[in-house]
């Protein structure tokens, strides 16, 4: 069974066709620039060469026909045609507070994405339009939506609720909801697989450190508290995103600069990070880390700013659990720079933590990462969202 997964951004495009005999990917790629000029199609087939198209991509119904195309190419294609697909998962950013779990697309599904537009401007609409036009390329196939947000949902009220008016949370579902959740809930599956874990009681904390990046904390696989909120903008440093602020700052620039709301808003998710940081030297950690080999003293705060505040979600979330049973190292930064790893558990030298910096040294690779008499098992698990979604799309759908 072949299940195709599409992740939409709002300007882009990312699909993987995969196996699920063998859960091997048989072709992948990406659309970059649609709706903008120069768009661009990247398709990698398995076993041949990468084919590239550049070719006016006005909207995202045009693009999913032209993966379709690259994926039943006589050259580069990998299928004779759509028949040999099962079913189409997709990346929906935002389910609201009404999906709690991954869902066949059918009406209400598809009514839900629309009126969470508000909650996931950039992408809600762009997931739509992904749904719509495999709806339109693919008739009669089952579509899925696996929610970013429906790993979030499990967690208990006093971990969503925001300290404000009740009125705002019944008027417009202002709540935590925490996001990179396929990956939250794929990473502390497979950590208490890896691991060897009770997989009813495991207390898992999982560090998703990219250019976006947050924490979670679950027991056996449920969600407690992760550290986005309503929106991405909440929790940890990132590349160009402040995490948490108190919120007078957005009032005080605003008063300062001139700015709206939204504006200050802007720089808060856009220029901001270890990028507005370190006043534009990147958004990219491999760069701030070469700018503080340098000695560039900014490049250094902003790089132990972003371990500590790491080092403090893993502490609080180890309180919320009364105990921790292993911390996992994901995504760009979590899984190939072991110094940012080692540096966030010597932090934790008071919950037993100890790290084997030989097992430390290695990038991309399920390894347990702790010396054998650490009090937690601490983990490098890749992220792998793409399969999550596949897998859950397959679970729909059998
Ligand atoms: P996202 O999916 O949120 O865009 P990724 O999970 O792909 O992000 O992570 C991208 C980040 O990972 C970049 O900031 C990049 O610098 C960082 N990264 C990749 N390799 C390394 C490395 N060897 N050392 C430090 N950071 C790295």
């Amino acid at each position: 069974m072949k299940i195709l997964v599409f992740n939409c951004g709002s300007s882009s495009l990312k699909y993987q066709l995969i196996d699920m005999e063998n859960e091997n990917v048989i072709a992948k790629g990406l659309c970059e620039r649609i709706g903008i000029d120069g768009s661009k199609l990247t398709h990698q087939p398995e076993g041949k060469d990468k084919f590239v198209l550049e070719q006016p991509m006005p909207n995202h119904t045009v693009a999913i026909s032209l993966v379709m195309e690259a994926l039943q190419d006589a050259d580069h294609g990998v299928i004779t045609n759509t028949d040999e697909i099962s079913a189409i998962g997709h990346r929906v950013l935002h389910g609201g507070m009404v999906y709690s779990d991954s869902v066949v697309v059918n009406d209400d599904v598809k009514r839900v994405i629309r009126e969470c537009f508000d909650l996931g401007p950039l992408h809600n609409p762009a997931n739509l339009m992904g749904i719509e036009a495999c709806e339109e390329a693919m008739p009669g196939k089952p579509n899925v939506a696996v929610w970013d947000t429906a790993f979030g949902m499990a967690m208990p009220e006093k971990a969503y609720m925001y300290a404000i008016p009740h009125e705002y949370f019944e008027k417009y579902s202002i709540r935590r909801y925490g996001f990179h959740g396929t990956s939250h809930m794929f990473v502390s599956g497979e950590a208490i697989k890896f691991g060897g874990l009770d997989p009813e009681n495991a207390k898992v904390i999982v560090c998703h450190l990219g250019n976006g990046a947050s924490v979670s904390a679950s027991i056996g696989g449920k969600c407690v508290d992760t550290s986005m909120g309503l929106t991405p903008l909440e929790g940890l440093i990132m590349g160009t995103r402040s995490g948490d602020v108190d919120p007078a700052v957005v009032q005080f620039i605003a008063n300062k600069e001139n700015m709206d709301v939204n504006e200050v808003l802007n720089v808060l998710n856009k220029k901001s990070g270890v990028l507005g940081m370190t006043n534009g030297i990147s958004s990219d950690f491999r760069d701030i880390e070469n700018a503080a080999k340098e000695g560039n003293h900014l490049a250094e705060v902003a790089l132990d700013a972003f371990v500590y505040r790491v080092a403090k979600y893993v502490g609080a979330y180890t309180a919320a659990m009364n105990g921790v049973d292993a911390i996992a190292f994901t995504a760009g930064v979590g899984e190939n720079d072991k110094a940012t790893r080692k540096k966030v558990c010597e932090y934790l030298g008071y919950l037993g933590v100890k790290i084997d910096d030989a097992a430390n040294d290695v990038r991309g690779k399920r390894t347990v990462i702790s010396a054998p008499d650490s009090k937690v098992k601490v983990m490098l698990i890749p992220t792998n969202e793409e399969l999550a979604i596949a897998r859950e799309t397959l679970r729909l759908v059998k």
